[in-house]
């Protein structure tokens, strides 16, 4: 089968690979329908994911349907449409029991597929643990519709969760990239007083501003006296910080009124400076990631009724056979791509 291969730093390549099989009897092996590609994906490729093992298969966002399962796989059976989490779970440990399940610890738990583990940038692909891994895809609900659900969306939902969002807030969104926009729609679902997403790029401002009309924009340059003069309280109740530049970092807890919660959801490529004397007195709350991504039930029955909806999101498609291409238009940003689907070869 085609298989997309981290070979070396600065070099992944499509590769013919034998289709996986099932190891464990936890494991299921699916068949890749819809896949797509993460800015994560990219730090692998730049060698900023220390973790990550030369020649595995990348790819951590799809879903497919289950071909086969292993004895103790009870939440799904083959023929199942399903999406497959970017975290690997048992679902038993102290972190899992808390639904932190990030930070399982299984020898490959958090993020393994497409890092540690061969990932879904292929035709198939082997899922551990899948009666936490997958879940299944209502029938109402396309491919399309769930292709987020596993990575980008169950941030963009673990981040508003964790930011205690009340109707009284103004919520201030750093970023209006892939993980930026699923944010967004998931703050939404909270009905806080007002949303203010905060992006330099004229493409994403444009298209925050047609899907998203009751959203107030602004870009960087003018954030801090924008989200001043647009909050009851000097600044924003609630920042979550999903761009990671060392400029969006500063701004974010600039922009935090007294007391705020900052939630920090991007993943940064180097360190960042917390200057203490100048926050003192701010008395802020910072919560820091990654994802914990064990809601995608409760996220693939909002798309099927209809909350959320990141179809907007695909604007581009390619098949596995062209993901060379789909990788140049996504890592330079051509053609105002956010998110590209791609398809079985
Ligand atoms: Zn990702
Ligand atoms: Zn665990």
């Amino acid at each position: 089968m085609l298989a997309y291969t981290y070979v070396k730093r600065g070099k992944f390549e499509l590769l013919d690979k034998p289709v996986p099989q099932l190891i464990d009897s936890q494991d299921a092996i699916v068949r890749v329908t819809l896949g797509s590609i993460c800015t994560s994906d990219l730090h692998i490729k730049h060698g900023s994911v220390p973790r990550a093992v030369p020649g595995i298969t990348v790819g951590h966002e799809m879903v497919g349907v289950v071909e086969q399962v292993g004895a103790d796989v009870t939440s799904v059976r083959p023929g199942d449409r399903v999406t497959v989490n970017v975290e690997t779970f048992c679902g038993e440990c102290f972190f899992c029991r808390h639904g932190y399940v990030n930070n399982c610890t299984l020898p490959d738990g958090g993020w393994a597929l497409g890092c540690r583990i061969d990932g879904g940038q292929a035709e198939y692909v082997r899922v551990p643990y899948a009666n936490q891994g997958l879940n299944r895809i209502p029938d109402s609900v396309t491919d399309e519709q769930a292709l987020f659900v596993g990575d980008v969306l169950a941030t963009g939902y673990w981040a508003a969760d964790i930011s205690d969002i009340t109707a009284a807030d103004t919520v201030l969104i750093i970023g209006a990239g892939p993980t930026g926009i699923c944010t967004l729609l998931c703050v939404m679902l909270k009905h806080p007083r007002r949303i203010i997403v905060c992006e330099k790029s004229p493409e994403r401002i444009r298209f925050v501003r047609e899907h998203y009309p009751n959203v107030l924009v602004v870009t960087p340059e003018e954030c801090k006296s924008f989200v001043e003069a647009n909050s009851n309280h000097g600044g924003a109740d609630r920042v979550l910080e999903v761009a990671g530049t060392d400029e969006t970092f500063r701004l974010a807890w600039e922009c935090a009124r007294p007391n705020a919660i900052v939630t920090i959801v991007a993943l940064y490529d180097h360190p960042q400076q917390l200057p203490l004397p100048d926050m003192y007195g701010k008395n802020l709350v910072f919560k820091t990631g990654g994802v914990d991504g064990c809601r995608c039930d409760e996220i693939l029955r909002l798309i099927a009724a209809g909350k959320i909806d990141t179809r907007p999101l695909i604007t581009h498609r390619f098949p596995l056979n062209r993901i060379e291409e789909a990788y140049r238009i996504f890592e330079n940003k051509l053609d105002g791509v956010i998110k590209i689907a791609v398809t079985a070869p």
